[in-house]
């Protein structure tokens, strides 16, 4: 930290103003970005105007297995595999630019944004540690996220089936208002995320 050069610490403050505004957890500016805990807090106070929050990471991969939750989630890995194998970024670029490109897509389209970015980086954690894996849907070849070492050969996945009480529960108009347009983004995502992007 002594002898930093003023380019390299300020490449580090953009980095980090970028995660802040993200939704990154102070855990997650630690292990990324360069800079002090102390500096890192102060920055986060004058761009946000609190203190980060405390509290436990999220640690269990259930969550990413709820029917909307799901939707959501493959959405984004997709997008950032591409990123990742596709574009060769980096790692950490590539959980920048998918989650970007997301919640791009979400809001494009008036929906609510499910997956935020700690459940996102913890994702491809869980992944990286093989705790999930991409399962590709046996009715419309979606890859979808799924616990590893879960049975792929017939598998189908959240859209071509989803759960009654999604569509009956809760009425069918809200389950079309949330289902509806993510079904669409989740074709052009298993497409390429630049059909995404750059899709109509
Ligand atoms: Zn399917």
């Amino acid at each position: 930290m002594t002898k930093k050069s003023v380019l390299g610490e300020v490449r580090e403050v953009q980095l980090a103003i970028e995660l802040i505004e993200l939704g990154a957890r102070l855990q997650f500016l630690e292990a990324e970005v360069g800079l002090s805990r102390e500096r890192l807090i102060r920055l986060y106070k004058e761009l946000k105007g609190v203190s980060p929050p405390k509290g436990l990471l999220p640690f269990s991969t259930d969550w990413y297995m709820t029917w909307l939750a799901n939707i959501h989630s493959s959405m984004f890995y997709n997008m950032y595999r591409f990123m990742l194998d596709e574009a060769a970024e980096s790692p950490l670029q590539a959980l920048i630019k998918s989650y970007r490109l997301y919640m791009e897509q979400i809001e494009a389209h008036g929906g609510d944004v499910v997956l935020d970015f700690t459940r996102a980086y913890t994702m491809v954690r869980f992944f990286e540690s093989d705790m999930l894996q991409l399962s590709g849907c046996t009715r419309c070849g979606g890859q979808f996220v799924a616990h590893a070492h879960d049975n792929k050969h017939d598998y189908v996945c959240v859209l071509c089936r989803p759960p009654s009480r999604a569509g009956k529960a809760r009425g069918p108009k809200r389950a079309e208002a949330h289902g509806g347009h993510a079904i669409e983004n989740i074709h052009q995502a298993n497409a390429g995320p630049a059909a995404a992007a750059g899709g109509h």
